[in-house]
C-alpha cells in the first residue's frame, strides 16, 4: 500500500477537492484488505509490547472528522486486541465551566498519554480551529480578553499548536492526526441510515443537521487547520472515509509505519540484571 499519498507536506496548501473520499486503492474490495488489516492488527499488537516494555516513548493519535465519518469505529477496529492496559481513549466534547476558565490546551494536557502508551483523541484542540471558527458564538463564550481577539486568532493558535506539538514531540511522544474525509453525499446516506435502523437511532442528533448546513465553512476550517499544523513531528494524514473497511485498513497501516520508525528493542538486561536473574533461577529451581 502506497501510503506516502495520505500525508500532508509540511507547508502544502490543503485543497479537500483534491482529495478523493471515495479512494480505495488498491484494494478492489473489503476482503483483500480484510486480511492486511487482520495482520496489521497483529503486528500492531506486538508494537505496543515493545513500546510497553521500553517505556520511553508515547504514541499520540489525533482524530477529527465530521459527524457520521466513522471515528468511532476506525478506533474501535484498530485498537482491537491491543493491551488495554496500555492504551486510553479520550473524547473531547463542548468545554465545561471549570475548563472555559482556563486556556483551552489545560484540559488536554491531563489527558496526554504516559510513556510506553498509546493515548487516542476523539477530536481534540483542534475544536479549537474547526467549530469554533466556525461558531462565532462559541469564541463569544470563552472569556478571552476582548484585545486577544483579533482577526489573527486563528493563526496564532494553528502556531500555538505547532509549538506545543513540538516540545511534546521533543518530549518523547510520537504525534499521528487523521482527518477522515468522508464526502457530504456519504454523510446524507449514513444519516438516512440512523434514521431508518431503530438500533442506530441513538445516534442521531438533530444538531447534527445544523452542522452539515454549514459543511462548506467546516470544509474551509479543516483545510486552512490542516496546511498550516502538519508538521515532520505531528503530521496530519487525509484518510479517505467513504468506505469504512479502506479508513480502517489505511489507519492501521499508517500507525505500524510510524511506530515501526522508532525501531523499538526490548530493554536488554544489564550484565548485573543477568546475574540477578541467574541467581533467581538458581532458587527456583532450588525450592523442589
Ligand atoms: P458522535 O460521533 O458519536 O456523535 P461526537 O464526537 O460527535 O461523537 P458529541 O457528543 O456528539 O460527540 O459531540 C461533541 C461535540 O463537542 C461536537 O459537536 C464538538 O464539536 C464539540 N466540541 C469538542 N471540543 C470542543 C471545543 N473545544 N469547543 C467547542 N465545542 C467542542
Ligand atoms: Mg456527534
Amino acid at each position: 500500500m502506497n501510503l506516502g499519498r495520505f500525508r500532508v507536506r509540511p507547508g502544502h496548501k490543503v485543497k479537500l477537492r483534491r482529495y478523493d473520499p471515495a479512494d480505495t486503492r488498491p484494494f478492489k474490495n473489503e476482503e483483500k484488505a480484510g486480511d492486511l488489516l487482520t495482520r496489521g492488527i497483529e503486528r500492531l499488537v506486538a508494537l505496543q509490547e515493545r513500546l510497553y516494555a521500553q517505556d520511553r516513548w508515547a504514541v499520540l493519535l489525533i482524530f477529527q472528522a465530521m459527524d457520521a465519518a466513522g471515528k468511532d469505529s476506525a478506533i474501535k477496529h484498530v485498537m482491537s486486541g491491543l493491551n488495554p492496559q496500555g492504551t486510553q481513549v479520550f473524547s473531547f466534547k463542548r468545554p465545561s465551566d471549570e475548563e472555559l476558565d482556563h486556556d483551552y490546551l489545560w484540559r488536554t494536557v491531563k489527558a496526554l498519554p504516559e510513556r510506553g502508551r498509546i493515548g487516542i483523541f476523539n477530536r481534540s484542540y483542534y475544536e479549537e480551529v474547526l467549530v469554533v471558527r466556525v461558531h462565532p458564538e462559541i469564541l463569544a463564550h470563552q472569556k478571552l480578553p476582548p484585545p486577544l481577539v483579533t482577526r489573527d486568532i486563528w493563526n496564532e493558535r494553528c502556531e500555538d499548536i505547532n509549538a506545543f506539538e513540538q516540545y511534546l514531540a521533543r518530549n518523547g511522544t510520537l504525534i499521528l492526526k487523521f482527518f477522515l474525509h468522508m464526502s457530504k453525499k456519504e454523510q446524507r446516506r449514513r444519516f438516512l441510515k440512523r434514521l431508518d435502523h431503530p438500533s442506530k437511532n441513538w445516534k442521531f442528533s438533530a444538531a447534527d443537521l445544523d452542522e452539515r448546513s454549514l459543511w462548506d465553512d467546516y470544509m474551509k476550517a479543516y483545510e486552512e487547520a490542516l496546511s498550516r499544523t502538519s508538521a515532520p513531528h505531528a503530521p496530519w494524514f487525509i484518510v479517505p472515509a467513504d468506505h469504512k473497511w479502506f479508513t480502517r485498513v489505511t489507519i492501521a497501516e499508517l500507525i505500524i509505519e510510524a511506530i515501526e520508525a522508532l525501531q523499538l528493542e526490548f530493554p536488554r538486561p544489564s550484565k548485573a540484571q543477568l546475574e540477578e536473574l541467574a541467581r533467581a533461577r538458581k532458587r527456583l529451581i532450588a525450592e523442589r
